[in-house]
C-alpha cells in the first residue's frame, strides 16, 4: 500500500456538492456530523473547497444549469478525488425523474463515480456505511 492511499484510509475529506436535489439528502449529510453520528470518529471530515477534498459527495438530480458547472468542480479538484452519489436521485432522478429541467442522465454520465448510496434519503448509517466501504476498497 502506498503512502498515500495509507494516509487516505485514516484520513478521507469529503467536500459536498448539493446538485439541486430537495434537500433531504443535505439535511441527512449534516446529521453525520452531529455528536449522535460523529463521523469524525473514521477520520471523515467535512471540508469548505473541493481543492482539499479526497471525496465528492454528490446529492440531487443534475439539472441543465448545475451540470457544467459540477464538471468544472469536478476538474478542479486534486486527483485521485473519488466521487460518491448520495440519494436515489443521483441514480435516477427519484421524485425528479420525469422533471424538465433533468439533465437526463444520471450522475455517472456527467463525471466518473465510485459508488451509489441509495435511499430517498438514505439513511445516515447507509452513508457511514458506504463510506467505511469505500475506505475498505483503498486497502
Ligand atoms: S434522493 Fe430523495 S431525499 Fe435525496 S434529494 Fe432526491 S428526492 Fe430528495
Amino acid at each position: 500500500m502506498s503512502l498515500y492511499t495509507k494516509i487516505l484510509t485514516k484520513s478521507l475529506w469529503v467536500f459536498h456538492v448539493s446538485v439541486s436535489p430537495c434537500n433531504n439528502c443535505d439535511i441527512e449529510i449534516l446529521d453525520l456530523i452531529t455528536p449522535a453520528y460523529d463521523i469524525e470518529r473514521f477520520g471523515i471530515k467535512l471540508v469548505g473547497s473541493v481543492r482539499h477534498a479526497d471525496v465528492l459527495l454528490c446529492t440531487g438530480v443534475v439539472n441543465h444549469k448545475v451540470a457544467p458547472r459540477l464538471r468544472q468542480l469536478y476538474e478542479q479538484a486534486a486527483k485521485p478525488i473519488f466521487v460518491v452519489g448520495i440519494g436515489t436521485c443521483t441514480v435516477g432522478g427519484a421524485t425528479f425523474k420525469k422533471s424538465y429541467n433533468r439533465a437526463g442522465a444520471p450522475l455517472d454520465k456527467i463525471i466518473p463515480v465510485d459508488a451509489f448510496i441509495p435511499g430517498c434519503p438514505p439513511k445516515p448509517e447507509a452513508m457511514i456505511d458506504g463510506l467505511v466501504k469505500l475506505i475498505g476498497t483503498l486497502t
